[in-house]
């Protein structure tokens, strides 16, 4: 398979920890003419579709956009190839695999092992950008491995956001409960401790770095807390770093006005639409107590440091 630059899809691939307000900017970006907002990507087999929600509030299934791109990628019987596609998934981009994919003696191998999974892959971000008519695939995923892999397909231009964020409001955000969207009912997304919210975190971030240092595709590192408070200024240069220069609609001030985005995974954040407020969201600061906010800090402190944030 060869790829000319102007051919090669264009991938925003958002890196980092979880909680960090990748489901936001993700849409967010997704608003920009050309761009699509797909979510986290690395899910999309997860579950089969049809007890998967699309953004849009339809099951994967019956989302036409999702249908189009899962018929063109899987066949009309995609139903039933999903769980050979995640079989394939599981077998070499997972976290477990980041270090695997960093080391370059073992690339080949990884490449070799992933070949037809790195095939299905390529083909199903050439089907979405060609049923979306996108020129920019923004994909929230921030798994590094899953990074990692998609560095090796040659029909991909991936550009990585290295959105980071203070390890105190990530622990914090862990610890709070909020709803999810299923087909049994509203359920709960996964809570944690405090600890186990900072070495995720720490994880994650090293993760990402592994991937900046071997993958050695372009990046641009990201505070959430910046974006947060000057959403604008933060999208163009993202929008700059992509090569691209439309503008931003929706965006008065700090408030958004979401649109609907056929995202197939990621935080509940991903279904709201309407105007939506952008601000730092600093509850951790006056909420969080003294004891996880020190835990917090003592497992972070020298990342937090790397990244601007003060003790
Ligand atoms: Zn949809």
């Amino acid at each position: 398979m060869t790829s000319t630059p102007s051919t090669r899809i264009k991938v925003l691939y958002i890196a980092g920890a979880g909680r960090s307000g990748s489901t936001v900017l993700c849409n967010l970006l997704g608003q920009i003419d050309g761009f699509f907002s797909c979510g986290e990507l690395y899910n999309l087999y997860r579950t089969p579709p049809d007890q998967r929600y699309c953004g849009c509030g339809k099951l994967v299934s019956q989302c036409e956009v999702w249908d189009a791109i899962l018929r063109r990628t899987l066949g009309d019987d995609y139903g039933r190839q999903t769980a050979r596609a995640l079989q394939l998934r599981n077998q070499i981009a997972r976290s477990r695999y980041a270090l695997l994919w960093a080391a370059p003696f073992l690339r080949a191998w990884a490449v070799e092992k992933a070949r037809e999974y790195l095939t299905l892959t390529g083909q199903l971000y050439r089907h979405i950008a060609d049923v979306t008519q996108s020129r920019v695939i923004v994909d929230s995923s921030k798994v590094s491995s899953y990074g990692q892999l998609l560095a090796q397909i040659p029909g991909i231009d991936l550009r990585l956001v290295f959105l980071v964020r203070d390890a105190r409001a990530v622990a914090y955000s862990w610890q709070r409960k909020k709803l999810k969207p299923s087909p049994e009912g509203r359920t709960h997304i996964r809570t944690a401790s405090p600890a186990r919210g900072a070495l995720s975190w720490v994880g994650h971030n090293v993760a990402t770095e592994m991937l900046i240092g071997s993958a050695r595709v372009p990046h641009l590192r990201i505070q959430y807390e910046e974006f947060a408070a000057s959403p604008r200024r933060v999208v163009e240069r993202i929008a700059q770093f992509a090569g691209e220069s439309a503008p931003l609609p929706g965006l008065d001030g700090n408030v958004v006005e979401m649109q609907v985005h056929h995202t197939v995974g990621g935080n509940p954040d991903r279904f709201r639409t309407g105007p939506v407020t952008l601000k730092p969201d600093d509850e951790w600061q006056f909420k969080m107590k003294p004891l996880d906010r020190a835990i917090t800090t003592l497992l972070t402190w020298p990342l937090l440091l790397r990244y601007g944030y003060r003790l």
